[in-house]
């Protein structure tokens, strides 16, 4: 069974997943370290017992505070090989809105987003399939590129899926949708499509967790 906890922060979600072993997936922002110990005593874990730590891609409100928190676990960093130039910058690529509530979001945020507090040296680089099961996590570690290209979801055994920024929360509506930022929306669209393939819970970087049904009807909307 797994136990899946969301810590919502002011702008992004850092999820936590507990089965035989524990893995954190984001870092969401922004957050202290005192933010994560308080966390981790709310969920009764010692840091230490974290064994991982997967940025679902190269957007710093994801990856913001990777340094703090593998200090405080002791648990390697790992992401896809194209994150690795976010991540040592410690800042956003270009960021490619696809359609209007791309531009609006874009307009709202401006000048607010988390930054990371530094440069960073990920642990683990992944261009393929990841198995989780080392860690003590029935799942893994998939590329799911359309978003960003270096974009990954954590897909477990049990049906839940950590999509990153593939399906987040309108900040207008609250309903899920689309990402509306993409690099590549028709990869998005093909790869939101193939999760919906193997998950029927799906946990996002904002908002959520939503449904398959939620999910349907974001894709829905789109046509
Ligand atoms: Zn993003």
């Amino acid at each position: 069974m797994s136990r899946i906890t969301p810590l919502s922060l002011g702008f992004a979600n850092a999820i936590l997943v507990q089965e035989t072993g524990a893995i954190m997936i984001d870092t969401g922002a922004p957050a202290t370290p005192e933010t994560y110990r308080q966390f981790f005593a709310r969920c009764a874990i010692d840091p230490q017992e974290i064994r991982l730590i997967v940025i679902t891609h190269g957007h710093t409100d994801h990856f913001a505070h990777a340094h703090e928190l593998r200090e405080l676990t002791g648990a390697p960093v790992l992401c896809h090989s194209k994150a690795l130039t976010a991540l040592r910058a410690a800042k956003n690529p270009p960021v490619h809105p696809r359609n209007e509530l791309g531009e609006s979001v874009l307009r709202m945020i401006a000048g607010k987003e988390p930054p990371a507090s530094q440069p960073l040296e990920p642990d683990i680089l992944i261009d393929d399939e990841y198995d989780l099961a080392y860690y003590g996590i029935a799942g893994k570690v998939i590329p799911t590129p359309g978003h960003t290209d270096c974009s990954v979801s954590v897909v477990l055994d049990s049906g839940a899926v950590m999509v990153g920024d593939m399906i987040v929360s309108s900040p207008f509506t609250g309903q899920a949708t689309i990402a509306y930022l993409a690099e590549q929306p028709e990869l998005l669209f093909d790869n939101v499509r193939r999760l919906l393939s193997f998950g029927d819970l799906f946990y996002s970087g904002h908002g959520g967790p939503f449904s398959r049904e939620q999910v349907r009807l974001a894709l829905q909307a789109e046509v």
